[in-house]
């Protein structure tokens, strides 16, 4: 059994400009759903460490080819976990294209489909047939532990919603106790795993230097 990679589209809504390309996370918070524009992370799970800004098109590649413009360029920002960005690191090859935002190791996770990319197996593991797709998983590291799990707490965090909403809809107060009850103990158990996440998260090791 296979499961989607991610059941949202990301559609990008800003069309303020500004100088600093900081200002734009707010918006990439929005457009991205609150997820890593690579792995799918929920921000919330590494709370408080912050989700960052990737340059699609790394900044010393287009530094190098005097296209500072693709600083500020929102087409060329994603939001991104902090392992993802490190990992995804400063690779790129070749020229850079002039009308579009493309990384040739890279599908932009804007204008492709991941989920025509990538699948998740029943316990959550990120793989791909395709050839790019699996080289995306090695480089980004898309087969750690980490991922598993925040695909989990996904997976806990929807239960949970599902059973506040039959809760709030359900009239006969025995059958609402119950409710109440699995709710609470979902709860717990979300709670608990959250903290050993961020935990997890916080101490697996990362093989490529950190971005700069
Ligand atoms: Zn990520």
């Amino acid at each position: 059994m296979t499961n989607k990679f991610r059941k949202h589209t990301i559609k990008r809504s800003c069309d303020k400009k500004f100088k600093d390309y900081h200002s734009y996370k707010e918006y990439l918070k929005i457009d991205f759903r609150n997820r890593c524009a690579y792995c799918n992370m929920h921000d919330t799970w590494i709370m408080p460490l912050p989700f960052q800004i990737d340059h699609f098109i790394p900044r010393v590649k287009f530094e190098d080819a005097k296209r500072n413009d693709l600083d500020n360029d929102y087409r060329n920002l994603m939001y991104s976990c902090p392992v993802c960005n490190r990992l995804k690191s400063d690779a790129f090859d070749g020229e850079i294209p002039k009308d579009k935002i493309s990384n040739p190791y890279f599908y932009n996770p804007v204008d492709i489909d991941y989920n025509t990319i990538f699948t998740r197996d029943e316990k959550g593991r990120i793989q791909s047939e395709d050839e790019l797709g699996k080289d995306m998983i090695k480089r980004l590291q898309l087969y750690r532990p980490t991922k598993q799990m925040a695909w989990f707490l996904d997976e806990l965090k929807q239960v949970y919603d599902e059973i506040e909403k039959r809760m709030q809809l359900e009239e006969n107060s025995e059958k609402r106790r119950k409710l109440e009850c699995a709710h609470n103990k979902i709860g717990n158990v979300l709670f608990r795993r959250q903290g050993f996440f961020v935990h997890s998260f916080m101490t697996e090791k990362t093989t490529r230097k950190k971005k700069t």
